[in-house]
């Protein structure tokens, strides 16, 4: 029987997975198998809600065990270091517990075919000390750590034992730095609510942004207009035209000289590939994505394909596919359609990624969402306020509809409802 495995059960990963499992795997065409370095799945673009508490992992998260016995696929949890092409094997480094003990061995999994999708990490630009003082948000371990880290300061600053603004910055002001940005400033306002006395102006927090203007992948000036001034209306400082060129302990440097104080920063500056993938002997680009046609076929390796932040895959007028979750969803479930035509010929015609553009939302937490849906309308319908908080809040619906099918989906989301309703608003355990 075929073998397909499938490295990265994120975004994308999981609707690919949950597609040819069900085709494939169970139906018993195929074995499949997801390999990834977690052991559940959240959904990346909701990991600020993650730091900040206001998503519970305990009851949004999907573990892939389960999901795999329910779907038709094995899961092994494990982190994607080498490729080996010749006997179509991958391999899986050591798993050691968090106490540092052996868990497994380094194993090795056959494959006919390999779909690698491990997303992007935050890239550093090589500025000195992002790695060492600052805080990204590229896998939910690290989005817990952050929690913890903003619940201690809001803590410090209740019991009397930090004085004076707690300063916060953030670096980039895309949809991560932006909406993390909103959210801080709605965790205070919960926390106070809760009980924690905090001065109202107490978070002084930064958005710093290389470019001129804050969400500049948007085209219409006019949202990007808009997200500015709900921004600058919670409180947030927001300075366009800076380059940080070093954080320290105490805060961040620019490149004109200027030194931005900030206890916690958050770097949302940008992603690149995880550099493992420029270790395989397969074409990648400078920032380590895996280099593939529009069908997600590797150039280097046929028997490979990719999607999703991790993966270079050119557009027809030569420009190169977004970074971003619908591109990651809409490509992966394609190379779903093309190995399923491959399994039953090997020399089928592929089906070729085409963009569609679905619109852009950015939700400022509780006080604002503001976006455009392009699918509908020539030119895009331009939305704020509840409706477009309907259509951000549909992107994650349709999720967890894929991942679950029509009713359990439904139920799930029903859950997710009644608990919004009925537990606290911040996760604080
Ligand atoms: C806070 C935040 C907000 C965002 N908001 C938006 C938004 O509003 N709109 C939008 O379009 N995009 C948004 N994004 C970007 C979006 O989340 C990504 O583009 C999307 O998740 C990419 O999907 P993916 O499947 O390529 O990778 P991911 O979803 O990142 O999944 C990668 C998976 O690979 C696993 N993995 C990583 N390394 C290894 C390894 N070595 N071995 C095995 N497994 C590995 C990870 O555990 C993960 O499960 C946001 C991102 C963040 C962080």
């Amino acid at each position: 029987m075929n073998k397909i495995v499938v490295v990265g059960g994120g975004a994308g990963g999981m609707e690919l997975i949950t597609k040819i499992g069900k085709r494939l795997g169970k139906a018993g065409k195929a074995e499949i198998t997801l390999v990834d370095i977690c052991n559940h799945h959240i959904w990346k673009p909701l990991l600020h809600e993650l730091a900040t508490g206001s998503l519970d992992e305990g009851t949004n998260a999907v573990a892939y065990q389960v999901h795999g016995s329910n779907n038709g696929y094995i899961y092994q949890r494990g982190a994607l270091t080498g490729i080996d092409r010749e006997n179509r094997q991958i391999i899986l480094a050591p798993l050691h517990s968090a106490d540092g003990r052996l868990v497994l061995e380094e194993r090795r999994i056959d494959y006919d075919y390999l779909v690698i999708g491990i997303g992007g990490i935050s890239n550093d630009f090589g500025i000195p000390g992002v790695k060492e003082h600052a805080f990204t948000l590229d896998l939910t371990e690290q989005a817990m750590i952050l929690r913890e880290r903003i619940q201690h300061q809001f803590m410090q600053h209740a019991n009397g034992q930090q004085q004076g603004k707690m300063k916060v910055a953030v670096v980039g002001a895309g949809a991560t730095g932006v909406e993390m940005a909103a959210e801080l400033h709605q965790m205070a306002q919960m926390l106070r609510k809760y009980g924690y006395q905090l001065e109202q102006d107490l978070l002084d927090l930064t958005l710093v942004e290389a470019s001129d203007s804050v969400m500049p992948a948007l085209p219409q000036s006019e949202l990007r207009k808009a997200v500015y001034d709900k921004l600058v209306d919670i409180g947030i400082n927001v300075s366009t035209n800076t380059l940080v060129t070093e954080v320290t302990k105490q805060g961040l440097t620019t490149k004109s000289d200027q030194f931005i104080e900030a206890d916690l920063v958050i770097w949302a500056a940008g992603v690149k590939a995880p550099e493992v993938l420029s270790t395989f002997g397969l074409a990648v680009n400078r920032a380590n994505q895996l280099m593939a046609a529009d069908t997600g076929r590797t150039l280097s390796d046929e028997r490979i394909f990719t999607f999703g932040d991790c993966a270079c895959i050119p557009q027809q007028d030569g420009s190169f596919l977004p970074a971003r979750g619908q591109t990651a969803r809409q490509v992966a479930l394609m190379i779903g359609t093309n190995l399923i035509r491959l399994l039953e010929d090997p020399n089928a015609k592929l089906e070729r990624y085409v963009y569609k553009d679905l619109g852009s939302f950015v939700n400022l937490a509780h006080f604002n969402t503001i976006g455009n849906m392009f699918s509908f309308f020539h030119g895009g319908l331009q939305l704020a306020g509840s409706p477009a908080r309907f259509v951000y809040a549909s992107l994650y619906r349709r999720h967890i509809l894929a991942l679950h099918g029509p009713f359990k989906g439904t139920m799930i989301l029903l859950i997710h409802g009644l608990n919004r309703l009925l537990r606290p608003q911040l996760k604080l355990w």
